[in-house]
């Protein structure tokens, strides 16, 4: 199987160059691949009913035989149209297909087919439209379908499949050891693949994909907790006095009891009383919650007990913000805060770089340029990462290394579902802020279509006449446009129709770190009182004077972004609201949209979340350390995501580097399902 995936496609039997193209689109550029591009369903072909009583406008299987060759007819645009009459002995039927010569030679007169498609037309003329078909002596019980792309049909795919398996060693090699198999009850891989492609009966497809799915959440199992165990160097080093009430003392307002829950099981597990490892902790709540509060305090004992803390942020805004409230916090208790970006210019770098070595500076803020070389710390004894999401595991362990065995922290701005946080962090640990400070409202939320628009231009009007402020979120899509020409094209738009007298302010990507800065500053200050900006602002910054926030083309967010968005406003005392404005029309757009109406639960939205979009889109693809998965869902196969979990870490006790033989299969399948995960690839 390994080698197959280094035979290239196009080595199968009618695949040329141009079909190849088309089958690297759809993941599938080496024969193994193939043999891996599961079909997305299946038609059930096993029993054809006659063709007077096959139901209307359903695909259904029917057995019939060809009355005359294939009439061609031409019609206008060039399109060639063929007919063709069959019969099941009792009605006939009428065949059509588009542009499609070889029907001729497909179709002989006097042969028995099974056709599958759906039947329409009326009770003197029953039609298929561009049926499936095959020989009836040959036809399968259960036919695959498979995702297609433009130019390659599921029927094309499906022989491809077909002269895969004459490729097949046989007998062929399991990656799954046989002692494996059999205490877990696992079909070979053979005949897992014979039957997720080609099943005999839905038993065996069954079979095939319990085998698929176990097989595909062991190997990510295997392969998360590789790259984790490199996170986790397990001795701690750095035992921690807890300094927490001296820093709730000097906050301005009194921590939640989340909070202290939280700062306080930290403290625990940083101890050394409990356990001798350092702290692998996973710091999740709601937007809003006070994670910064949190970690504020952890950095504050660390530092109190003459050791350095780091924390990491996705932006250069975020960084900034933290490195803002984090002095707020800290900086009366004595303790010295630098912020380190990509934008801090050299000669002042060189002295914060000079002045974090010899351990005057405590804590440093920043966003990955804290993990570039040069960066020294003294002696470095808690990281900190803020809106984990957007790391990658690889790029937490750098961090890591700038110290000796730190403590970690993890700050996880959209709440992760539990089912994924099971998976991704099963071996960190959790404190959860389930309470917001208090006298927050809750948000209202309105979903409405662009018809009303206007409506809620005059809805802002009221608003800002009052004082407060508004974040409008573009672009508006449109051909060819960019996200920058749209972001000042809709302000010019409110300024020339709807707000001439009112400030309004742009933030978009492009925007240099300065200039971002900048209008954020003077958001913040009340000098401008609406902000139209991409999603850029997505990420933390918090002016408790906006109460709106309006969001164009709701449909192109998911709801974890949408959530976040929405995060923006309700930071302060009075009431807020979200309006989303929408044509979408499509089922899950709109399902969406309704959820968001409906809750404000940060944990309930993630779970819808990933059950609308699966794993792979709700991390952004693969770059955040979790590989896109052809067959399982964490959603419904959490009992097998259980057991490979534990079947993983039994492995892995083992043979950590899966070095021994009996395990060179699964070695090779972690590195084929990573081999795209991650700045530094397993090996
Ligand atoms: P998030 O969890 O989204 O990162 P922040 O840490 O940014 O939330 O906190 C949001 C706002 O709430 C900040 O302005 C912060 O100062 C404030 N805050 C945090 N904890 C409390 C508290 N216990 N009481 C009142 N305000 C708080
Ligand atoms: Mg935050």
């Amino acid at each position: 199987m390994a080698s197959l995936f280094e035979k290239k496609i196009q080595e199968l039997k009618g695949v040329g160059e141009k079909r190849a193209k088309l089958f690297c689109k759809l993941g599938a550029p080496t024969v193994g691949a193939l043999l891996r591009l599961y079909p997305r369903s299946y038609e059930d072909w096993s029993h054809p009913s006659p063709i007077a009583s096959a139901p209307h406008d359903v695909p259904c299987p029917i057995k019939a035989t060809v009355l005359h060759r294939p009439k061609e007819t031409r019609i206008r645009n060039g399109m060639t149209l063929y007919k063709v009459a069959v019969t099941d002995g009792i009605s006939d039927l009428t065949l059509t297909f588009f542009n499609n010569p070889y029907i001729q030679t497909l179709l002989m007169e006097g042969q028995e087919y099974l056709f599958y498609g759906k039947i329409t037309g009326g009770f003197l003329r029953r039609e298929m439209l561009v049926p499936e078909f095959c020989p009836a002596s040959t036809a399968p019980a259960i036919a695959p379908v498979y995702r297609q792309t433009e130019g390659l049909s599921s029927r094309i795919i499906s022989n491809a499949v077909k002269h895969a398996f004459e490729l097949l060693p046989d007998p062929m090699k399991d990656p799954i050891p046989d002692e494996m198999r059999q205490q877990y009850g696992l079909c070979h891989l053979r005949f897992a693949l014979e039957n997720i492609h080609f099943p005999h009966t839905m038993e065996d497809l069954g079979v095939a994909k319990t085998r698929l799915i176990f097989e595909e959440l062991l190997v990510l199992q295997l392969g998360l907790l590789r790259l984790k165990s490199r996170t986790r160097k397990d001795i701690s080093i750095h035992p921690i006095e807890d300094h927490s009430e001296e820093f709730f003392s000097l906050l301005p307002f009194s921590p939640t009891n989340a909070q202290r829950k939280a700062v306080a099981e930290a403290l625990e597990d940083m101890s050394g009383k409990l356990h001798s490892h350092s702290m692998s902790r996973l710091v999740q709540g709601d937007v809003g919650s006070g994670k910064t509060a949190v970690a504020a305090a952890l950095c504050h004992s660390v530092i109190k007990n003459g050791m350095q803390a780091t924390l990491m942020a996705p932006t250069e805004i975020l960084a900034q913000q933290h490195a803002n409230s984090l002095s707020e916090f800290l900086t009366p208790c004595g303790i010295q805060v630098a912020l380190l970006t990509g934008s801090v210019k050299a000669t002042k770098k060189r002295l914060l770089l000079e002045q974090l070595k010899q351990g005057k500076i405590q804590l440093l803020v920043g966003t990955h340029a804290i993990i570039s070389d040069g960066v020294e710390f003294q002696n470095l004894a808690l990281v900190v990462t803020d809106e984990q999401h957007r790391f990658g595991v690889a790029q937490r362990s750098a961090l890591a290394a700038k110290g000796e065995n730190p403590h970690m922290l993890v700050m996880s701005a959209t709440p992760i579902p539990r089912t994924l946080a099971l998976m991704i962090y099963g071996d960190l640990d959790v404190s959860v802020l389930d309470e917001l400070p208090p006298g927050r409202q809750a948000i209202d939320t309105y979903a409405i279509r662009s018809p009303r628009r206007e409506r809620a231009f005059g809805f802002l009007r009221k608003h800002i006449d009052q004082g407060y402020q508004c974040y409008i979120i573009c672009p508006l899509i449109e051909e060819g446009q960019n996200d920058m020409a749209s972001v000042q094209e809709y302000a010019e738009m409110l300024r020339t129709r709807f707000f001439p007298d009112v400030s309004i302010g742009i933030l978009h990507g492009k925007m240099k770190p300065k200039e971002k800065e900048a209008v954020m500053k003077q958001f913040a200050q009340n000098e401008l009182s609406i902000l139209v900006s991409t999603t850029v602002v997505e990420v933390g910054v918090d002016v408790p004077n906006a109460v709106i926030m309006l969001i164009e083309n709701a449909e192109r967010y998911g709801l974890s972004q949408l959530h976040q968005l929405r995060g923006r406003v309700g930071r302060g005392s009075v009431k807020s609201s979200c309006i989303l404005i929408s044509d979408a029309q499509n089922e899950e757009a709109v399902a969406r949209l309704k959820i968001m109406c409906q809750t404000s639960d940060g944990f309930r939205i993630a779970d819808e979340d990933l059950r609308l979009r699966g794993p792979g889109d709700f991390f952004g693809t693969n770059q955040h350390g979790v590989p896109d998965l052809k067959i399982a869902n964490m959603m419904e196969d959490m009992e097998l995501l259980r057991q490979a979990q534990a079947v993983a870490k039994e492995i892995l006790a083992q043979d950590s580097d899966l070095s021994l033989p009996i395990h060179r299969g699964l070695r090779a399948e972690v590195r084929q399902l990573f081999q795209k995960v991650g700045e530094q690839g397993l090996n």
